[in-house]
């Protein structure tokens, strides 16, 4: 290698120089390496050459000095990692281009494919400095914190891993929608409409259970992940509705779930529920809402023509076990692709029937529309309870009683 063309890029501290041989050779650090270069290339000690080519680390033009940070650089991080208990992090650090650019030219000087980046090295080292002085554990692999140091402005950007809790829930109170819903006059910023809440209910499924974690946790934000929804105005009654509830930015990630079921159902007793609370990973949130299964529901039904119990049940017996034709209905059109949908309805049975009132109970394949399966929804679906009985039935409530998902399960119902 030609010395003219490595001094060029002098002054440069030990750890840059070698860094162009960081993959050769175990054990030995970069500074070590660089040292190692230096005698192999027979410059002696206090010479004029070294003096030439060799600058203390907050000299150097290679590095500009960011080696000589490393000290600097980690308590930045623990700085930002102050108000939040977490177990392990990763480090990752934003290089201007330039220094980066450079680098590369040097390293080829002495041959391609031998040196470490640079990033690399800081990574490393601010990772190991960090650790020695919290005691976090430093984790390639989905680490509570990832800190990225901008190393030129000194800022450290931190992403901390959410949360992830799943359980099941259960609605009592049929005027509480699923989700935290914006008001739409103001997009959720607060109006008079509203009252100043920003949201078209004053309460949600959502709001009611992230309440007490949010507490705990004092994450920044929450999302509630439903396996499905319910309308508004149904109950979800039986097992309860599985749910992924996703704590963002938590500041505190060991929250006892009991506690906080407990907290959280004595408060809303008669109107949600929550069971069967367990923390789970990001992937179950797709797996969840991926997942799809039959639905038995309750509803209670007006009809509106003089008909005999008989001829409800033969009607219901006739919607047993059979295909339906479902058009999209009107309803939804709006936001649903307008297609005629096969549907399995499994089971429709007459628990009562009195004044023109019956409760059934309807067991139908996932994405049947049960208002309209009884309606008929103006021959939109066929056939409908109101076609086979030749009488105008409507749903004036409706409950979901359970989510089928497991064959294990299916032996308690
Ligand atoms: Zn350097
Ligand atoms: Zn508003």
């Amino acid at each position: 290698m030609e010395l003219n063309a490595i001094e060029k890029f002098a002054p440069f501290c030990l750890s840059c120089l070698g860094r162009a041989f960081g993959k050769v050779g175990f054990g030995l650090d970069n500074r070590e390496r660089g040292i190692e270069i230096i005698n192999q290339l027979e410059i002696k000690e206090g010479s004029e050459l070294q003096e030439r080519l060799i600058s203390q680390e907050s000299n150097c033009t290679l590095c500009e000095g960011l080696i000589s940070e490393i000290p600097n650089f980690r308590d930045l991080v623990l700085e930002s990692f102050s108000d939040f208990s977490i177990s392990s992090f990763k480090i990752g650090t934003i290089v201007d281009k330039d220094i980066l650019k450079r680098e590369v030219e040097f390293q080829l000087l002495f041959g391609e494919g031998l040196g470490e980046a640079l990033k690399s090295q800081l990574n490393r080292e601010i990772g190991i400095s960090v650790y020695k002085k919290a005691k976090i554990d430093a984790l390639m692999d989905n680490p509570d914190a990832v800190a990225i140091i901008d190393t030129g402005y000194d800022v450290v950007n931190l992403e901390i891993k959410s949360l992830f809790i799943e359980g099941n829930y259960n609605k009592y109170d049929r005027t509480v929608p699923q989700t935290r819903w914006p008001c739409h006059s103001c997009k959720g910023i607060g109006c008079d409409k509203c009252n100043n809440t920003g949201q078209l209910y004053p309460d949600s499924v959502q709001s009611l259970i992230a309440r007490h974690f949010t507490i705990a946790s004092s994450c920044s934000e929450d999302l509630f992940h439903g396996m499905g929804r319910e309308d508004i105005d149904a109950a979800m009654l039986g097992r309860g509705r599985p749910f992924v509830l996703e704590l963002r930015m938590p500041k505190n990630r060991s929250l006892d779930l009991l506690e906080i079921e407990k907290k959280l159902n004595t408060e809303n007793e008669g109107r949600i529920k929550a069971s069967k609370l367990k923390f789970v990973k990001r992937p179950r949130v797709a797996e969840l809402k991926n997942t799809v299964c039959d639905k038995t529901y309750r509803v209670d039904v007006s009809i509106s023509d003089k008909i005999s119990i008989e001829s409800l049940k033969k009607g219901a017996q006739r919607l047993t076990s059979t295909v339906i034709e479902q058009r999209t209905p009107t309803r939804v059109s709006h936001r649903r692709a307008d297609l005629v949908r096969p549907r399995l309805v499994n089971s429709v049975d007459v628990i009562s029937f009195t004044d023109g009132m019956a409760e059934l109970v309807i067991r139908a394949q996932h994405g049947t529309y049960i208002r309209e399966l009884v309606s008929g929804d103006d021959g939109r679906t066929v056939p409908s309870l109101t076609s086979l009985i030749d009488a105008k039935c409507k749903v004036e409530v409706l409950d979901v009683l359970n989510l089928h998902l497991q064959a294990k399960e299916e032996k308690n119902d």
